[in-house]
């Protein structure tokens, strides 16, 4: 018996009718707010620009520094870039008497004409040292009269890049206007009421950050000012009415049968789900009510029917046929599938009638659902009024939207001493395949995980087989994650986005994981980090112990806990709150994305050590999903809803033009009372970052020349073993993980604060005790790459050496990292950190490809720090995707007229996980097929298909996949068994 599925989803007419919507309605917004006209410049594509969040990453000036009625004119200048005309004919002052009328309180700028003493055709100007692709400010100071406000922008040579009318200037500085010129040549702009007497006034003046230091390759580097956190709001998300289905096909005729004699047809029950659900009390959890677990929009998403017999002849009728109707914003959408009629529920079979749908709404909404059975009344039934369910009304369900994760996998080249086995980290896992199988088991959209192969190896010659030495690579990675973030900002003005980095070590040197959660912040790695083996599985149905383990950390790195149940499964982790008796994910579990059915007698949550074993198959129980469900709310960790309050553990600019980035290792005094702490590697960096831990008893001081306390951040740790709850004693010795409860020897931290002019050493201090000091030395350190220094084009397969000369004056010892580029110098990736040696080698096929690929060299000599960058264009191939079909799978049959779904992924060196318009399906039969990570299909003819999925990159570069199966009838029989 075939299981009858119809997907209905991605169905280009109606794709398209919510692409026309999303893209017309900012267009829309854009008319109606504003009624502004461009009056200029057709020559550039010039835009206006309607709220401060049209600007990435802006620079802010508020212009609240300063007092009130001060001259303006070069105050920013020195830190922003920024002048304000100061002339016989002109002057801006801050304004901060009506602070209620200021877009931030107290101060706004006014203009304050000097020459002929009216404002009356003289505009506010102000002029940008360096040329801006956007600037923008809120306005005010008209008054009900119409008063019509001019921003023009101009270039190099005083030509008008393009002038934007707003009409009418509002009193309060309520509303923003802004330019944004793509050539980025704005370098000033003009504010004009025209023939009024009122001032230009302004608030909040927004403008973009310097792109980095790349196009003159200078190795002296200038920092980017970055003065204060912004609280940037993106667009407000809307609404695209559509759940695409699949048209309705009719019953082949052969399915349908007219018995002769009565049975009744009705419906047990709906399951939706999409990965795990409550249903069916009498055999899953008698305390969750069905369809009781939240669920995500834009996730694939399974609505299970399952369907009940009433007969004294036969216990299943098989292809029975049920309609779904699926209720969203007021539209009703229907759905045709059969399922097989059955005295009982039974969800680990395939009688059900499982309809396959995605709520594609970027909104939170309810949706619901009802259905009936035989709708067209091909069945004789003894009643005929009992097959809808439910008998009234409907099941609702409310679709929420979650966050999206950025996921960095960083391979390991693991070759401690004695090792013979593997070295690179390299495999399904690695490439992609945990990446989508943790996407799959977790309740968040398709697509959601932007998983992307890091560039390089980290070297590592540890051998990972303590705790310690896996909570060194922890740290190891925190502190490279951290760094490339602060040098990231100071290149390029932006931060990598990743939310987590995940280590790959080849199997035959580590095959366990091991991540560090929040609550035990003793290896630093703080709800980032997660390490494991790369052991490969086949598919997303079989993804095999470095899938399982990659998903089991990185949910670790959420604060949750291990299952911690009795079962030869759990953990001795008695702070778990786990609320099961064993780790069994309690309910059947069904994956939309491959019609895979979990048994959950079978099947073990992903935090319990069962599948992490990979001796068990693993999934996500109602419990954990619930708890991942809340961890993902959009911006519940977002800085910028946080307000100008600081956050913790976030990345964000800082109100200083400078930065340090401090790591620190804090010793158990328990154990190491003769050294209680001491510091590690620090970068005086350009470039105002910070990220902050909790704050404890624990400070990194910046003194003065006189060791007075110029800065102190207080900071938290502590050496609680994740291992603790049980005393040491594991709940089943036999069975229990040999970890040692007993509390770390340290604790490791790394962090970003701000750095103070005049600092002349740098100290770890607890409760007011000094533990280590470093001093700053005068002279920063210089380096020089000697090798690459021509234009050269690297092949595949080979690897070349950087070399470099280090200068200290102060004769400080050095140290290295290298940084990476492959678009030119927009981003930069870490390859290496704490190099003693002047050289480093490194394999052209680990690299991301590029036409212009560089490399810079950071030196330290312990606080300060100096670079060089490549001098001339490396070219690294570019790689080809890594292209993965999930379903269907090898050498399945399916019925003329069945829904076939295809589903896959691929992910790039270069780009990343590749978009949807990226993926495109065929049949060697039937040609084309449609494109996506999901293709639901009744149309394909009898006979075998090869079906092949070609992922192109976003440089052309294609690799195409292929599965065979069978459209045929040689498995069907229709039969109503009597
Ligand atoms: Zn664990």
């Amino acid at each position: 018996m075939s299981t009858q599925r119809i997907k209905f989803r991605a169905f280009g007419f109606i794709l398209m009718a919510g692409l026309v919507l999303s893209l017309a309605l900012p267009v829309l917004a854009f008319i109606l707010s504003s009624g502004s006209v461009q009056t200029a410049s057709a020559q550039t594509a010039c835009q206006e620009l309607l709220a401060p969040g049209d600007i990435p990453s802006p620079v802010l000036i508020n212009f609240d520094d300063l007092a009130n009625a001060v001259v303006i004119g070069d105050h920013y200048r020195p830190s922003f870039g920024v002048k304000f005309e100061n002339s016989g004919i002109t002057q801006a002052l801050t304004y901060g008497n009506e602070p209620a009328n200021a877009a931030s309180a107290p101060n706004v700028a006014i203009n304050n004409a000097i020459f002929p003493n009216t404002s009356s055709n003289v505009p506010m100007v102000i002029d940008f040292d360096e040329p801006k692709t956007h600037v923008g400010f809120y306005m005010g100071n008209g008054d009900n009269q119409q008063t019509v406000g001019l921003l023009t922008a101009f270039d190099a040579a005083g030509k008008i890049i393009c002038q934007f009318r707003h009409v009418p200037v509002p009193d309060a500085h309520t509303e923003f206007i802004g330019i944004y010129d793509p050539s980025g040549s704005i370098l000033r702009v003009t504010w004009d009421y025209g023939s009024t007497a009122l001032s230009e006034s302004i608030d909040d003046l927004y403008f973009s950050p310097r792109r980095g230091i790349a196009p003159t390759r200078t190795p002296e580097p200038t920092w980017t000012p970055i003065p204060s956190a912004v609280p940037t709001q993106g667009p407000t998300p809307t609404s695209t009415p559509v759940i695409p289905m699949m048209p309705y096909y009719p019953a082949p005729k052969a399915i349908i049968k007219l018995p002769n004699f009565s049975i009744d047809l009705a419906i047990h029950g709906i399951e939706i789900t999409q990965g795990i659900q409550c249903f069916d009390t009498s055999k899953g959890l008698s305390t969750c009510p069905d369809n009781s677990l939240p669920v995500a929009t834009q996730k694939d998403s399974t609505a299970r029917v399952y369907l009940k017999l009433s007969s004294v002849w036969s216990s299943k009728v098989n292809t029975v046929p049920v309609r779904l109707y699926i209720i969203a914003n007021g539209v009703t959408y229907t759905a045709n599938a059969y399922g097989n009629a059955t005295k009982t529920i039974d969800q680990g079979t395939t009688d059900s009638a499982d309809i396959y749908f995605n709520v594609n709404f970027t909104n939170n909404v309810p949706v619901s659902f009802y259905a009936v059975v035989d709708p067209d009344n091909i069945f004789t039934e003894s009643n005929e009024s009992n097959n809808r369910y439910p008998a009234s009304g409907t099941i609702t369900l409310n679709f929420q939207k979650r966050d999206t994760l950025k996921i960095v996998g960083q391979r390991l080249y693991y070759h401690p001493s004695g090792y013979s086995g593997n070295q690179y980290a390299q495999g399904w896992a690695v490439n992609g395949g945990a990446a989508d199988w943790f996407e799959q088991v977790l309740p968040i959209r398709n697509g959601a995980v932007n998983y992307v192969v890091k560039s390089g190896y980290l070297n590592w010659t540890e051998n990972l087989s303590s705790g310690d030495s896996q909570h060194d690579l922890i740290k190891t990675l925190n502190a490279y994650w951290i760094l490339e973030n602060a040098f990231s900002w100071w290149f390029s003005g932006t931060f990598t986005g990743a939310d987590h980095v995940y280590g790959w070590a080849p199997n035959d040197g580590y095959s366990g994981g091991h991540a560090d959660m929040p609550v035990y912040p003793h290896a630093g790695g703080l709800g980032v980090v997660g390490i494991g083996t790369d052991r490969p599985g086949t598919n997303t149905d079989t993804p095999g112990g470095g899938a399982l383990i990659f998903g089991h950390e990185l949910v670790h790195d959420y604060d949750v806990f291990h299952t911690d149940t009795s079962d030869a499964c759990g953990s001795n982790d008695g702070n778990s709150d786990f609320p099961y008796g064993n780790s069994s994910i309690q309910e059947f579990g069904f994956n939309p994305y491959t019609g895979k059915i979990y048994n959950p007698a079978t099947t073990h949550d992903l935090m319990s050590y069962c599948p992490a074993n990979g001796s068990k198959q693993g999934w996500i129980s109602p419990f954990t999903w619930n708890k991942m469900f809340s961890k993902l709310t959009p911006g519940l960790i977002n800085y910028q809803l946080s307000g100008r309050t600081p956050p913790l553990m976030t990345f964000m600019p800082s109100v200083t033009e400078e930065s340090l980035v401090v790591n620190a290792t804090i010793f158990n005094p328990l154990y190491q009372p003769a050294q209680p702490g001491l510091l590690g590697e620090l970068y005086h960096i350009e470039g105002g970052a910070a990220y902050y831990l909790p704050q404890g008893d624990y400070a990194i001081e910046l003194r003065g020349g006189k060791g007075e306390v110029l800065y102190s951040q207080p900071f938290y740790t502590d050496f609680k073993s994740e291992y603790d709850g049980h005393s040491g004693t594991p709940t089943n010795p036999a069975t229990d993980p040999p970890f040692s409860p007993d509390p770390t020897l340290q604790a490791d931290v790394s962090f970003i604060i701000p750095w103070v002019d005049g600092t002349a050493s740098v100290a770890l201090t607890y409760l007011g005790e000094t533990f280590d000091e470093h001093s700053v030395s005068s002279n920063p350190p210089q380096v020089l790459i000697t090798s690459p220094s021509a234009v050269e084009s690297w092949q595949r397969g080979s690897q070349h050496t950087l070399t470099w000369q280090g200068l200290d004056v102060d004769g400080d010892p050095l140290t290295y990292s290298v940084f990476y580029s492959n678009d030119n110098g927009l981003s930069w990736v870490m390859l290496a950190s704490e190099l003693t040696n002047p050289n480093y080698t490194v394999q052209t096929d680990s690299l991301a490809g590029g036409s212009d690929v560089r490399f810079r060299v950071v030196a330290s000599d312990g606080v300060n720090t100096g670079l060089d960058e490549t001098d001339q264009a490396i070219s690294v191939p570019n790689h080809a995707p890594e292209v993965t079909i999930m379903n269907p799978v090898e050498g399945k049959t399916y019925l003329p007229g069945s829904a076939v779904i295809l589903q896959g992924s691929a992910t790039d060196m270069e780009d990343g996980t590749l978009p949807e318009s990226a993926l495109a399906w065929s049949s060697n039969v039937q040609g084309g097929l449609g494109t996506g990570t999901s293709v639901a299909l009744n149309v394909l003819t009898p006979g075998v298909h090869t079906i092949t999925l070609k992922a192109t990159d976003s440089l052309g570069k294609t690799t195409s996949t292929t599965v065979s199966i069978l459209i045929g009838y040689d498995i069907y029989l229709p039969l109503v068994i009597r």
